[in-house]
């Protein structure tokens, strides 16, 4: 490997996020990153070869490619669905196999099941086209005869949320493979709605908002792709439009007070975070101060009260709605995976408009368990809901909301969202500032950004993370100039050790975090390594105490993964009368044979004796205090415990789940 000179980086795929040439922060996403081993490329693995190829064979069976065709003209007979948003399923779906067809060749690819994915999508991009009407608007629902009309029911009719998925699966298609026919109709129907909403003044004929946010950060993205500032213009209008009561003033579609004067998340927890990104996107855009407090106030508002351990959100199964502060039941515990997925975009863009550390923190916990929960080990079955526990004896209904995994939803916005976040991974792992590079998660992979004046800077990363805690970072190509390489220490870790060429750190920047990042400033030259060694021992952790529902239990964790105990693990008994006894040592075993290959973490405690009385489940504290001998709940009989990551949970038999272990 040699030192480069002053080659400058030459353009390339950009992921979903590419801040504008005038945004008003100075960190961008690094450009083609590229995932080349370790967990979360066994994961993107299992998308590319089960998941996305799946796709338009459950389009089709779940009738939104059917519905598409109605639109077209090209098939006839009733919509099929039931909702005026099946076609963000497919739009979602395009995005993801867009992702995924912009992969760097790792070696391992299969040429006819990447020309049969390019063959689907094309296929499917020409029926969008074809179902677009002549003035550019597109929506199969209403142009299918169902619904009061375009833009009538704004509440529910959800046309703008399904334009903002078409327009990022078009920035995504265009950015990953230069083909623009996507592009084109995500502009005639962004054109149709810039033609159609704004205020009263402007002439335009509806001054309104779509009930469901999505669209804003969409125009925004489609801004930086193509330059046009109407788009971004149009964003803005929107994103103020809300909390004016013009959706009838519900929290649950964001309209009960305007984000620049909200104090905390509220209501349909989706919805507020789409809306939040677009907030973040605005700020780094067109340097909006009042609205960027705005979105780190209610972020850090969502983290302090909103916020499970495994990074989930949404707490009400009701309206999908946040709920108060902490308010966070476990058995019904919503977080859908889609709230996970909308908080890892929003901190995201938050992490590049202020370019702190602690939104990485976030990303890192909801990825590795809230949001991959969602998603079966084999990649073929999703959940929507993902809560912490799941008590003995209980009575699944099925439907969208089951705990058991399942093949599609009646409403399947989460499976086709999991594949695009997961295809585009790689762009939310990394970002370059004019002091050099900053990697604000560990995935093994190659990442390239550049010095303040343009140079390029190219590092490796090689890790068994988050199995082992060692993380290796390779200089592959820097310029002849000091620059800066910022480490994150995720907010779990007490202790770590750093070295660079096998010499321990020594200024105070590289051996304390104080603000979450490590640096290491230097003229660094090609294959010089630094290696970040972070402790990862099992943790006990407990909650603020407000948060009633988890009062007197703890939960196991090891470096950024939240574990659980299933009842297959523990049979014998149910788990609701299981107690940890946090005096015995906890110890984490390696498992290659099980869920794929995980670290168990291994435990002792034991299993109450029920309350004698049993008929009435409450008695007088005094008779507790007492003593009673006939009914007091004393220790039973020895258990010992297998905890697994959570994210793994529902992939053997059903069963009891949970989380958080009484203590006594
Ligand atoms: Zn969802």
């Amino acid at each position: 490997m040699s030192r480069s000179t002053s080659t400058p980086a030459t353009p390339s795929t950009p992921g979903p996020v590419r801040l504008g040439a005038r945004a008003r922060t100075a960190q961008r996403p690094t450009v083609d990153p590229v995932v080349s081993g370790g967990f979360w490329y066994d994961r993107r693995r299992t998308i590319a070869r089960v998941s996305i190829p799946q796709g338009p064979g459950l389009l089709e069976s779940a009738g939104n490619l059917h519905d598409l065709r109605l639109a077209a003209g090209a098939a006839d007979g009733p919509f099929r669905g039931d909702y005026p948003f099946m076609d963000s399923d497919v739009y979602k779906w395009l995005e993801a196999a867009s992702w995924q067809l912009a992969q760097a060749p790792d070696g391992e690819r299969d040429a006819a099941a990447e020309a049969s994915l390019a063959e689907h999508v094309e296929k499917i991009i020409a029926l969008v086209a074809d179902a677009q009407q002549s003035d550019g608007y597109l929506n199969s629902w209403f142009q299918s005869g169902r619904g009061k009309g375009p833009y009538v029911d704004l509440r529910w009719g959800h046309e703008l949320y399904c334009a903002g998925h078409l327009i990022q699966a078009a920035v995504a298609r265009h950015r990953a493979t230069g083909d623009d026919s996507l592009l084109r109709v995500a502009r005639r129907f962004a054109d149709h709605i810039d033609a159609t909403f704004g205020t009263p003044d402007s002439g335009k004929p509806v001054d309104g908002i779509d009930g469901h946010p999505e669209v804003e950060t969409a125009l925004v993205e489609l801004y930086r792709e193509t330059g046009e500032r109407r788009y971004l213009d149009l964003a803005g209008y929107f994103v103020d439009r809300f909390g004016h009561g013009r959706l009838g003033g519900e929290a649950y579609c964001q309209d009960r007070v305007p984000l620049r004067r909200a104090d905390n998340v509220e209501g349909h927890a989706v919805r507020q975070l789409y809306l939040l990104a677009a907030a973040a996107d605005l700020a780094a855009e067109t340097g909006d101060d009042e609205l960027g407090s705005a979105a780190a106030r209610l972020w850090h508002a969502m983290v302090a009260t909103k916020t499970y351990l495994t990074g989930g959100v949404g707490a009400h199964h009701d309206e999908e709605d946040f709920g108060d502060p902490y308010e966070m039941p476990n058995e019904r515990a919503y977080c859908e995976t889609c709230a996970a997925i909308a908080s890892i975009q929003f901190s995201w863009r938050m992490a590049l408009l202020t370019g702190q550390a602690r939104y990485g923190d976030l990303i890192e916990r909801t990825l590795f368990n809230g949001f991959l929960a969602g998603m079966s080990l084999d990649g073929e079955r999703w959940l929507y809901v993902n809560p912490l526990q799941v008590r003995d004896g209980h009575t699944d209904t099925g439907g969208d909301q089951s705990t058991r995994r399942t093949r599609w939803f009646r409403c399947a916005c989460c499976p086709p969202n999991v594949m695009r976040l997961l295809a585009s991974l790689e762009h939310y792992v990394s970002a370059s500032d004019g002091s050099g590079l900053h990697l604000h998660q560990y995935l093994s992979g190659r990442y390239r950004g550049e010095t303040g004046r343009g140079l390029p800077i190219v590092v490796s990363v090689n890790t068994d993370y988050p199995w082992q805690g060692r993380i290796t970072v390779t200089v592959q190509e820097s310029p002849d100039v000091p620059w800066t390489l910022s480490l994150r220490v995720p907010q779990w870790c007490r202790d770590y050790t750093l070295s660079v060429d096998g010499v321990p750190a020594r200024t105070p920047d590289e051996v304390d975090a104080q603000d979450g990042w490590l640096r290491v400033e230097r003229v660094w030259t090609a294959g010089d390594t630094l290696v970040l060694e972070l402790d990862l021992p099992v943790r006990l952790v407990e909650a603020d105490p407000r948060v009633d529902a988890v009062r007197g239990c703890v939960a196991i964790e090891r470096g950024p993964l939240v574990y659980c105990v299933e009842q297959v693990d523990h049979p014998g008994g149910g788990l609701d009368d299981v107690v940890l006894d946090t005096s015995r040592p906890l110890s984490a075993k390696d498992r290659p044979d099980l869920l794929g290959g995980v670290v168990t973490v291994l435990g002792a405690g034991y299993r109450r004796r029920p309350v004698p009385s049993g008929w009435w489940p409450y008695q007088d504290r005094a008779d507790a205090a007492d003593g009673d001998p006939a009914s007091a709940v004393g220790r039973g009989e020895p258990v010992e415990l297998t905890a697994v990551p959570y994210y793994a949970w529902a992939n053997r038999e059903d069963g009891g789940m949970r989380v958080w272990l009484p203590t006594d």
